[in-house]
């Protein structure tokens, strides 16, 4: 493969373009059997991923406080998805708030809002929390595990949620939270590893850590509110997990 054609690779990377062959976000670094043609690509596709994923590691470690944050996620270069998103969207809530939770990635109003959550699946989320009174403007921090709106809100590849995780795990360390909720299977795969289905790991503690924590955080998981719109009979779920936090929070 030619110097030129390694550029062209790269540049289709960096222009988003990580798939040919289907309209559907996939990863060729999880592939088992790759046609040999793409090898090459892969090797490639895979040092631009992890020369990103490292400097997203090196800015988020120089990061000492959340504007800091905020401002290097804003000026971030390495993830794709931002040279197809209209807003970076990192935050939203009261940054004093002991308890945190973190979602998948934003939607289409989330992208041109730049706020997390606004859209009907926040709307439905805020209602849920408010149940137990847990609101953004007194005691919620909110964010996501992706910060850019993937495109048609397709679901976020490995490669992304590793792009962004350093970040994540900054923003989580800065705040501390005394708990931590994951809304959804994505956010649950990105920040505990856990592919297995939600329902197995509801109504329990679980513990969180990262190299920039050095004390467990309890962490509650929760069904993604856009999953509570498409099954709303799951929404009854959903009230007896706000309990759950509800009892965990009254125990601390
Ligand atoms: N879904 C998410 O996971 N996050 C948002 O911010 C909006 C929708």
């Amino acid at each position: 493969m030619t110097t030129k054609n390694i550029k062209l690779l790269e540049w289709y990377y960096n222009s988003g373009v990580t798939d040919v062959t289907s309209n559907t976000a996939r990863s060729y670094l999880k592939e088992k059997n790759k046609p040999s043609c793409l090898s090459v690509q892969n090797d490639i596709l895979s040092s631009a991923i992890n020369s990103q994923s490292a400097s997203a590691r090196e800015l988020a470690e120089r990061c000492s406080s959340l504007s800091e944050l905020k401002n290097t996620v804003q000026n971030f270069e390495g993830c794709a998805l931002k040279n197809t998103a209209m807003n970076t969207v990192f935050s939203d809530g009261n940054e004093n708030a002991d308890i945190m939770l973190i979602g998948e990635a934003p939607g289409s109003n989330e992208d041109a809002k730049g706020i997390p959550f606004c859209g009907d699946s926040g709307q439905l989320l805020d209602k849920v929390l408010g149940t137990i009174d847990l609101t953004r403007e007194n005691n919620l921090y909110i964010s996501n595990v992706i910060f850019w709106r993937p495109p048609a809100n397709r679901k976020p590849t490995d490669e992304e949620l590793m792009i962004c995780l350093p970040f994540v795990e900054k923003h989580i360390a800065l705040i501390s939270p005394k708990l931590l909720i994951i809304a959804g299977g994505v956010a649950l795969y990105s920040l505990l590893g856990i592919s297995t289905a939600i329902s197995k790991y509801r109504q329990k503690i679980l513990k969180y850590k990262n190299q920039y924590i050095t004390t467990e955080i309890p962490v509650a998981v929760i069904y993604h509110p856009s999953y509570l719109l498409r099954q709303p009979l799951q929404k009854k779920l959903a009230w007896q997990d706000m309990i759950f936090i509800k009892n965990f929070l009254n125990s601390k």
